[in-house]
């Protein structure tokens, strides 16, 4: 049965496959067959009699995860898999060994964590001066070179960044002190744990005998440091990746792990796939053409192997809203015409951009699914919901409690809580805690009468609460909203329906995890969702929308990239990296299989305001613009254009003001000048 899926793999791939034991590293360009060569491997292994659950693959996306495990599976019997393998991101695989072994670290595996949001308003919490941004992310390089607050502060020259080094302690004191988590932790916490005890590194080494990585080129150095200790007794492990898509040099990821595999892990076989199998092979000369102008590379060759398809196509529009029309109506075409809307992808350097595709997508009726964003759970409700949940599995959730205890309003206002806080940390005990304990009395003495008495009623009901969801999972919805109301807290408000709509989908959404997973609780619901980004996921018939950094691995039948403008893509100054845009050029460019299409305009409204841009460079770095590609036809009117009305004759444009879908057009016919819109004239 082994021989039937190696068939469809070339012979490099087929020799990678079959490669047992030792450090592979299978380096190769994009669409050449690298994560289906491992998900082939992977497949192999397990059909020649090794143990899938000593088989460990990691990936970045939940997405890419999900489609490599669909990929293996489908290559083998089923009946075969007792055990299946562990196949998962990073940071879910970071959140499995903090379940089991925080407790080496004396912390509780009750640990709850937050996301990019939460840690913003922490940090603001203890420094309102420096930033946010720019503090969130020195902390998490500092984490992501395992530098302690102390280190940190002895490394600092400028007194910036001895203060940024002072917030990092006050931060991580918070965490501690709360028992949260953040991204970053869920791959720091357990590599200390591993330096921390051999033993223990040894024997998960033992039972991960043979480890993959798809997208190596993205791996930091606490990642390969991990990495390392999950290899201590063994030399079991399989990379691969492209220099060329290296897209989180900010998050600290680094190419050196790929240039120096072959020293970090000894008699290391290099395999290098050279064809292309997804793009025809007009997409590709465009992608080549790019990323040529990098220095920065070790200089791979990929040779197309598909018919040469159609050309690539450039969109110039006047404005977003004119880009978005001509997209809406060539995906309307195309489905149609018989096309699945879910092999239809709109990529993006900048989020932001979502926003007008998204109102385009609306007005014409046509679903979309936005992949990676945080949306649903970025939402005002459903983060109040989640701070209730988190505080019914977690006591010490300081943060939490404060975001929900005067929601539904029950008077409670900052001055209070401002007073709670000063006595928590005077006690050093968490508020909730504060809460139940002291008398009535007491309480008062604290934050007044009548805010004592809510607080107590407050209490009372949560514990219920907490009473109720050990005694049904499925019942303590219902008596979360007997007891809260927080749903009709919403009724009459102006934006109140689609909120409740939000509630209910996340009610409906928790009911049914329940359902799937009856042996698993309220927290790991809540630890998943705070590691699920690809919620939308709803149903798959959708056209997909994302930023180029969500693409990374996935391919489309046809493919739209909008935004190519300086500034907006590649994205300038403030410490971007020209090479690493081409580079992110380059993966958007490679996700195509049979059509694309770039796209480009004049303006946008953008923070506020409407900006004049020029296009992006890469689309004459690609060879996209200049040479032999049609340019769609402007639609855009300017000074001097010639035009044609059905009365007045021929005439030529004046002036051209923007007037909602139109120009408002003033046209001197043979010396008389008259105010005409635009969807009057024709463009001659
Ligand atoms: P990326 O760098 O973008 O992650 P990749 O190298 O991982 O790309 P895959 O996604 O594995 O590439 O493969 C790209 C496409 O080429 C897939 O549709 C895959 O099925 C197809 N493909 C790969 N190898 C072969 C082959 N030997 N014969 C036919 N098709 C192949
Ligand atoms: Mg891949």
């Amino acid at each position: 049965m082994s021989e039937n899926f190696l068939l469809t793999l070339n012979d490099s791939q087929k020799d990678a496959a079959q490669h047992i034991d030792g450090a592979l590293l299978i380096l190769a360009g994009a669409g050449s067959g690298k994560t289906k060569t491992i998900t082939t491997r992977l497949a192999y292994l397990i059909s020649i009699g090794i143990d899938p659950a000593s088989i460990l693959t990691l990936t970045f996306t939940n997405k890419a995860a999900t489609e490599m495990r669909e990929r293996a599976y489908s290559l083998l019997d089923s009946a075969s898999i007792n055990t299946p393998p562990l196949l998962c991101t990073f940071h879910k695989f970071g959140l499995l060994l903090l379940k089991f072994y925080i407790s080496k670290l004396d912390r509780k595996n009750n640990f709850i964590i937050i996301d990019t949001d939460d840690k913003k308003r922490i940090l603001k919490s203890i420094d309102k001066d420096i930033p946010t941004a720019l503090v969130a992310s020195e902390i998490s390089k500092y984490k992501n070179s395992i530098l302690s607050p102390t280190e940190a502060k002895a490394a600092a020259q400028l007194k910036l960044y001895q203060q940024i080094a002072d917030i990092y302690e006050k931060y991580e004191n918070y965490l501690e002190k709360n028992n949260l988590v953040d991204f970053d932790d869920l791959l720091l916490l357990p590599y200390k744990i591993l330096c921390k005890s051999k033993a223990l590194a040894e024997e998960l080494s033992q039972k991960y005998q043979y480890i993959m990585v798809d997208e190596y080129q993205d791996t930091n150095e606490l990642q390969y440091k991990l990495l390392r200790k999950l290899c201590c007794t063994h030399n079991n492990i399989c990379v691969v990746g492209d220099d060329d898509q290296s897209i989180y040099g900010w998050r600290g990821a680094t190419i050196k792990n790929i240039l120096n595999f072959t020293d970090h892990f000894e008699n290391t076989k290099v395999v290098k796939l050279e064809e292309n199998y997804r793009s025809t092979t007009k997409i590709l000369e465009h992608a080549n053409q790019l990323i040529e102008h990098n220095r920065d590379r070790l200089g791979k060759k990929l040779l197309g192997t598909r018919e040469e398809g159609s050309s690539v196509k450039v969109y110039e529009s006047s404005d977003e809203n004119e880009e978005t029309r001509k997209i809406v109506d060539d995906i309307k075409k195309l489905i149609d015409s018989g096309e699945r809307a879910s092999d239809v992808a709109i990529l993006f350097r900048v989020n932001a951009l979502s926003r007008s595709l998204e109102e385009g997508f609306n007005k014409a009726g046509l679903s979309y699914k936005l992949v990676g964003g945080m949306k649903f759970y970025e939402r005002a409700e459903i983060k109040d919901l989640i701070a209730y949940f988190r505080i019914l599995t977690n006591n010490n959730d300081n943060f939490s409690l404060k975001r929900i205890i005067n929601k539904p309003k029950r008077g409670i206002g900052k001055t209070t809580i401002d007073k709670l806080d000063a006595v928590s940390i005077e006690n050093k005990k968490p508020i909730f805690e504060l809460l139940e304990e002291l008398e009535p009395d007491e309480l008062a003495k604290i934050v007044g009468k009548k805010n004592s008495r809510t607080l107590k009623v407050f209490m009372a009901s949560i514990m219920d609460l907490k009473e109720s969801l050990e005694e049904s999972k499925m019942r303590f919805l219902d008596s979360f909203e007997d007891t809260f109301d927080y749903r009709s807290s919403y009724d009459n408000l102006p934006d109140g329906f689609e909120r409740q709509a939000n509630i209910d989908e996340f009610y409906g959404y928790i009911r049914d995890y329940f359902i799937q997973n009856p042996l698993l609780s309220l927290e790991d619901f809540l630890n998943e969702i705070a590691l699920e980004s690809e919620h939308n996921e709803y149903s798959d018939e959708l056209v997909s929308m994302m930023s180029i950094h969500a693409s990374k691995g996935l391919e489309y039948k046809h493919l739209f990239i909008i935004g190519l403008e300086e500034g907006f893509f590649p994205i300038i100054g403030d410490g971007s990296d020209i090479e690493e845009e081409r580079r992110l050029g380059y993966v958007a460019i490679t996700r195509a299989m049979d059509n694309l299409t770039m796209s480009f305009v004049h303006s946008r409204f953008y923070k506020g305001k409407r900006t004049t841009l020029s296009k992006s460079r890469f689309l004459s770095e690609s060879g996209l613009i200049k040479g032999c590609l049609t340019i769609e036809k402007n639609s855009a009117y300017k000074t001097g254009d010639l035009v044609k009305h059905k009365i007045f004759g021929m005439g030529r444009v004046q002036k051209a003001v923007k007037a909602g879908k139109d120009y408002k057009l003033t046209i001197n016919f043979s010396g008389q000048r008259r105010d005409i819109l635009s969807s009057f004239v024709e463009k001659i």
